[in-house]
């Protein structure tokens, strides 16, 4: 948790702050601060739907509980350079996924890798979607053809909301400030030698809500960025519920759009993937966690926030972080009469590679970002389904930056554990990777691996 920096702020600050914000119009001419262009598509699924996110669901979805949305907010600076929140909602995209969409945004808009960072929800209740987990769910031939559709659908969508934001570019003002919401709960309980699902109240967790204000220079609230570190599983379980929903962050988004009237609210997903909703199981505790959060959000609104000027500056790379080793012949051999179709699935994919003369997987690639706001905040972007111990160092390594994690971005190849995680097993760290198609576990390295290079992209940025 982070919140001792706006409980302890001296009344000093709190005068200046006000100070800076009455003079933020000016301000943002002055110093390069970057326009702000919005966009938003609906993406609700025709129904019926297969829903991403549990092994376990046996038929489509066919109920509505609330539409879903993709929406786009660009940021570009006095001098051109342009970048693109996506916040999304679904489970998450994969590369190949995202390789069409990012081929045309290339094309016709040339936006380079990394200059388009799409932020899945992971809320649980979202299509299906193709190349992305789609052997998890083994849909009939009828239900793949609408995913396929429905997939197609949402990479225009994904293009057509891009575009449309980086059209729209208005000259902005940014505040930020963090709040607390406590309903994510560390999932990992500790029987024996094993780890398993559960409420795990001793567990770490971040509760933080990070939150970013902007306005246009007539000082209406334009956007409200605002992030939680959990996962969009309020609603269990897989195999008893059938409907399309947002989740707790669809109903955050509602709440605040319905208070602050013409304003956009964009969830930007946080590194959870080991915490739980809690309490969960139901709908109406979706609406719970999504009116707490939303609360969280107006909270932070409501009290001075720290302003945030200057143009920003974008470091983004794609790092391999390695395997334990690739699996031997005879284990995929066995594999692949496995009575658990995934360990097949994952096995035969892995002997097709070798029967083509291919090398087996040995690393997985991930993106990471970080995306600098002058001198006041620094958003770090990872690919993955990342855990919350990043988060917590993240905080840490770079607290004078004031950084704001977020995960699910770009792409989401599997989960990314800690060295603690990968030490300990469990989940995160071993059967979820049959689902991704990898044989893991990581090496205990990745975690050093990855911090290091993103605080070398930062110490770059402060330059
Ligand atoms: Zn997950």
């Amino acid at each position: 948790m982070n919140t001792e920096r706006v409980g302890s702020r001296s009344w000093g600050g709190w005068v200046l702050c006000l100070a800076l914000l009455v003079s933020l119009p000016a301000a943002a001419a002055r110093d390069g601060t970057p326009e702000v262009g919005l966009a938003v598509r609906e993406i609700t699924p025709e129904l019926p739907i297969r829903l991403a996110g549990y092994a376990g669901r046996k038929r489509p979805a066919d109920q509505i509980d609330h539409p879903l949305r993709v929406q786009a907010l660009a940021l570009k600076n006095p001098t051109g350079e342009r970048f693109v929140f996506v916040a999304l909602d679904n489970l998450g995209v994969s590369r190949m996924f995202m390789q069409p969409v990012l081929e045309q945004l290339a094309r016709d808009y040339q936006l380079e890798r990394g200059t388009v960072a799409v932020i899945a929800s992971h809320s649980h209740s979202t299509p299906v979607l193709r190349k992305t987990l789609t052997d998890m769910t083994q849909p009939p031939p009828d239900d793949l053809a609408r995913i396929e559709d429905y997939s197609r659908s949402l990479q225009g969508k994904l293009v057509e909301v891009v575009a449309a934001a980086l059209e729209n570019c208005q000259p902005a003002t940014f505040e930020h400030g963090i709040g607390r919401a406590t309903f994510a709960m560390n999932r990992r309980v500790y029987q024996g030698d094993k780890v398993v699902f559960g409420d795990n109240p001793d567990g770490p967790v971040d509760w933080d809500v990070p939150v970013l204000r902007i306005r246009g220079t007539n000082g209406a609230v334009r956007a409200v960025l605002f992030g939680y570190a959990c996962h969009g599983t309020s609603v269990r379980s897989g195999d008893d519920w059938y409907s399309v929903s947002g989740e707790y962050m669809g109903y955050a988004r509602q709440h605040l759009e319905a208070h602050y009237p013409g304003a956009a609210a964009l969830y930007l997903t946080g590194m959870g993937a080991d915490s739980d909703p809690a309490p969960r199981g139901q709908l109406i505790h979706a609406k719970q966690h999504g009116l707490e959060l939303a609360g969280a959000v107006v909270g932070v609104l409501n009290r001075p926030m720290r302003p945030v000027q200057g143009s920003f500056k974008l470091a983004y790379d794609e790092l391999d972080l390695p395997l334990v080793a690739p699996p031997a012949r005879d284990q995929l051999e066995q594999d692949a009469q496995s009575a658990d179709v995934h360990v097949k699935r994952r096995a035969e994919a892995h002997l097709k590679l070798l029967e083509a003369g291919k090398p087996l997987p040995e690393s997985v690639s991930l993106p990471v970002a970080v995306l600098r706001m002058g001198e006041d905040l620094t958003f770090v972007l990872m690919g993955g389904e990342v855990v919350v111990d990043y988060s917590r160092r993240i905080k840490r390594l770079l607290a004078t930056d004031h950084p704001w994690p977020i995960g699910y971005a770009y792409e989401v190849p599997c989960y990314i554990p800690s060295a603690r995680l990968i030490r300990e097993g469990g989940y995160e760290t071993e059967s979820s990777m049959i689902y991704y198609g990898f044989y893991g576990p990581f090496r205990g390295s990745i975690e050093a691996q990855v911090l290091s290079r993103l605080e070398t992209l930062v110490t770059q940025l402060r330059q």
